[in-house]
């Protein structure tokens, strides 16, 4: 093949893979990077996308898809099969040479690896595990690698996957099993959640062999993650939130990606013809941290949102609970435990821990809350301080025009 040729099909390849949100990286543990040749690094590329550490630190993947080719026909998917975009498709030792090639000149850090499904779910899924296994056993490749995982292969090639990859994970595309025999006829949830159980299971066994011994073999020790398409069918927000609460609770999940639905070219006839505001991704982004950091329950976060279902665009998850609920406040900062702190709006968990470290030793006035937060407008309803009280501030009929922004025109070109 010629290097044009490589170059085209890449091309094809990491844009068909722009659309699968979850390559973030976070929960991956520092990697030895003594292997890793050259000096600096590029923001440039095809394929490269950028994720973020739970550290902070970015780490660039080649994110690519092995082909576009794909025999299953899910209405949102521009690859479906009834789909007329440009094909190409990699050979797994393709995929190694480039991943090899932009390891060794420094311009990322790993692999996020998809693939359309050719001839069938276990030979696509043979296929990226023979990528992985390459890169790891011939190449001795110590860069993060994070697969798809494709559920309707056989079980045995899924549990292989995690042989040889830092995170793997499923997509259950869709929130509602209704939706997705609606917008995905080949695939079925009961498959995809039994082969995201699987995984669990392989992963716990794992961390478990490695507490009693040393050498037992690593199973994607990043854990998987799943994503959810985003406005393509009728759910609510509340519906996504039930939904992604279960995923975690049932299979210790990193993270539910959330990807707004971006219409394509030629559309099924089934999917609606605007996309989502992006804002409605970004809610359901803010309600999944407060079910993960801030000790909301599913149903309190699923409260937060209108009677439609559907969480305010305008106003964050955290402030559309605190106006519902203003029982819960005000919240006395030089008093009240974590849990009551966490639920004050605009108050994040780093604030909380610097008001609790510093309430051992003396009082905290409002002016110290300001100095810790970004508006203290939007806190000062919800808190007591040394010298502030709402009074009858938390109780006013007009409190949400007052802490809601200024409308504005947000998509013009929507
Ligand atoms: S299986 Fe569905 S979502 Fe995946 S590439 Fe094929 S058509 Fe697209």
């Amino acid at each position: 093949m010629s290097l044009q040729t490589v170059m085209e099909r890449l091309a094809i390849l990491a844009d068909a893979a722009k659309y699968d949100a979850s390559c973030a990286s976070s929960g991956t543990t520092k990697r030895d990077s003594r292997d890793g040749k050259g000096l600096g690094s590029t923001t440039e590329g095809m394929g490269i996308c950028h994720a973020y550490a739970p550290d902070g630190r970015c780490i660039s993947l080649l994110k690519l898809l092995l082909t576009n080719h794909c025999v299953f026909d899910c209405h949102y998917c521009i690859n479906r099969k009834s789909s007329n975009v440009r094909r190409a498709r990699f050979t797994p030792q393709e995929v190694v040479d480039l991943t090899l090639s932009f390891y060794r000149r420094n311009y990322i850090e790993g692999l996020f690896l998809s693939s359309g499904i050719i001839k069938s779910s276990s030979h696509t899924m043979e296929q990226l595990i023979e990528v992985a296994r390459i890169l790891r056993e011939e190449h001795n490749f110590r860069g993060y690698i994070h697969l798809k995982t494709i559920p309707e292969a056989d079980p045995e090639l899924v549990a292989q996957a995690g042989l040889w990859a830092d995170r793997v994970s499923i997509n259950v595309e869709l929130p509602t099993d209704a939706g997705l025999a609606r917008l995905a006829p080949d695939k079925n949830s009961a498959t995809i959640e039994g082969a995201m159980g699987s995984l669990s299971t392989a992963i716990d066994e794992a961390r478990d062999s490695q507490k009693r011994f040393t050498k037992a073999p690593r199973f994607a020790p990043a854990g998987q993650s799943t994503q959810m398409i985003v406005g393509a069918d009728g759910a609510s927000d509340a519906q996504i939130v039930g939904k992604a609460s279960t995923l975690y609770d049932r299979f210790a999940l990193r993270r539910v990606y959330y990807s707004a639905f971006s219409p394509i070219p030629e559309a099924s006839a089934v999917l609606p013809l605007k996309r989502p505001p992006l804002m409605r991704e970004h809610r359901l982004y803010q309600s999944d941290w407060l079910m993960r950091f801030y000790g909301f329950a599913p149903h309190e976060v699923q409260a937060a949102a209108d009677a439609d279902g559907m969480l305010p665009l305008d106003i964050d998850p955290k402030l559309a609970w605190a106006l519902k609920f203003r029982e819960s406040f005000p919240v006395d900062v030089n008093r009240a435990p974590r849990e009551a702190l966490l639920r004050v709006p605009g108050l994040g968990t780093k604030a909380i821990d610097a008001l609790l470290a510093a309430r051992r030793y003396r009082s905290i006035r409002l002016e110290d809350v300001a100095r810790l937060t970004v508006s203290v407008k939007k806190l000062r309803p919800f808190i007591v301080t040394a010298d502030w009280r709402p009074t009858l501030l938390t109780d006013r009929a007009d409190l949400r025009a007052r802490l809601a922004p200024k409308a504005e025109q947000m998509e013009l070109f929507g």
